[in-house]
C-alpha cells in the first residue's frame, strides 16, 4: 500500500473540539460536533483496515475537488491495476431501513439523507474531472458502512454497498494485483486538482472574550491545575502533562481558534489563564515560532 495523501483531522472538528471545552455549544453545534467526530473516527478505522490488509494499491484520502463550481469531498480513493475505487465511509450505528428509495432511522422513524444519492453525485463529478483530462479508467463508487453495530433493512444486494463484515473480503480481493504506470499518473493528476479549502463548511461564531481561559486536559477537556513547577494535572481524570507540552498544545489551539489574530505574548498568556508564567510561554514558543519585540510589546511571528 502506498498512501499518496494521508488523512488529517478536519479543521472544523479541531475547532469544535476546542470550543466544546471553552464554551457551551448550542444543541445543533453539539450534534454537528458529534457527527464530525464519529465520521472522522470511522474514516480512521477504515484507514487502519486498509493498512492491515497490506494491499498493493495507491491510496488517496480525504480529497477535496471541484468541477464547474461543484465541490466534492472524497473520503478515500484506492487505485489498482487500472481501476479506481471511490469510497464514501459512513459510521452510522443502529438500525435503519429503506422504504421506496428513502432511508429512515428505525429508532426514531425520521428520514435521513439517502447516502446513495450523495455517492452518485460525487461519482458524477469525479467522472467529469477525469473526462476533462481524457483519463480513461474504470471507476467504481462504493459506500462503506464501517460500524459493526449498523443494520440496514431492505437493502438490495445490487446496491454499491460494503457492510462491515464484507470489508476484509473486499480488501483481500485487491491484494494480489499489481500497479500500472498509468495508476501513478492518475494519482498525480488528482493531487493537482485539489482545492485548498471548502466553501461549504459551517463554523460557529465566537470571540476571544467569550471563551474560557486555561489549558485544558487533552483526555477529558477539564481545566488543568498546576501540579508542580514542571507539571500540569487534571483533577477530573488524573492526566498529568509537562508544562512545555501543555503550552505547545494551547498554542496549536490558539492558532486554530484565532488564525487572523495578532499573536501577542500577552494575549496568549491570557488565553492560558495565568496557569503558566509569561516567561514560560516565551521560552517554549521561541522554539516553535519567531519572537519579534517592538517597544513594550512582543509578539510571535508565524511564517
Ligand atoms: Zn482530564
Amino acid at each position: 500500500m502506498d498512501v499518496q495523501k494521508s488523512r488529517r483531522e478536519p479543521h472544523a472538528l479541531s475547532l469544535l473540539h476546542s470550543l466544546s471545552t471553552r464554551m457551551n455549544l448550542s444543541t445543533d453545534d453539539e450534534r454537528y460536533y458529534n457527527n464530525l467526530r464519529q465520521g472522522y473516527s470511522g474514516e480512521c478505522q477504515f484507514d487502519q483496515m486498509v493498512s492491515d490488509a497490506n494491499i498493493n494499491c495507491l491510496v488517496l484520502n480525504d480529497l477535496l475537488l471541484e468541477n464547474n463550481h461543484t465541490e466534492i469531498q472524497i473520503d478515500s480513493i484506492l487505485i489498482n491495476q487500472g481501476k479506481l475505487y471511490m469510497i464514501e465511509i459512513k459510521n452510522y450505528e443502529g438500525d435503519y431501513y429503506i422504504q421506496v428509495d428513502r432511508w429512515y432511522s428505525r429508532a426514531t422513524n425520521n428520514e435521513i439523507k439517502n447516502p446513495l444519492l450523495q455517492l452518485k453525485r460525487t461519482e458524477t463529478v469525479l467522472r467529469q474531472i477525469l473526462q476533462k483530462a481524457k483519463i480513461n479508467i474504470e471507476v467504481e463508487a462504493l459506500l462503506v458502512f464501517i460500524n459493526p453495530q449498523f443494520v440496514l433493512y431492505h437493502a438490495s444486494p445490487t446496491y454499491p454497498i460494503i457492510f462491515y463484515p464484507q470489508l476484509t473480503r473486499f480488501l483481500k480481493k485487491l491484494s494480489g494485483d499489481h500497479l500500472l504506470a498509468k495508476d501513478k499518473k492518475i494519482v498525480e493528476y488528482l493531487l493537482l486538482q485539489q482545492i485548498p479549502k471548502s466553501r461549504n463548511v459551517y463554523l460557529p461564531k465566537y470571540s476571544f472574550e467569550q471563551l474560557k481561559r486555561g489549558i485544558m486536559c487533552p483526555d477529558c477537556g477539564s481545566e488543568f491545575i498546576r501540579k508542580t513547577i514542571t507539571e500540569l494535572a487534571c483533577e477530573t481524570c488524573g492526566y498529568v502533562e509537562r508544562i512545555d507540552d501543555g503550552i505547545i498544545r494551547a498554542f496549536q489551539e490558539f492558532r486554530i481558534l484565532f488564525p487572523d489574530e495578532t499573536f501577542t505574548t500577552q494575549k496568549f498568556y491570557e488565553f492560558c489563564g495565568g496557569i503558566v508564567s509569561k516567561h514560560s510561554c516565551i521560552r517554549v514558543l521561541k522554539k516553535k515560532v519567531k519572537l519579534v519585540s517592538c517597544s513594550k510589546k512582543s509578539y510571535f511571528h508565524i511564517d
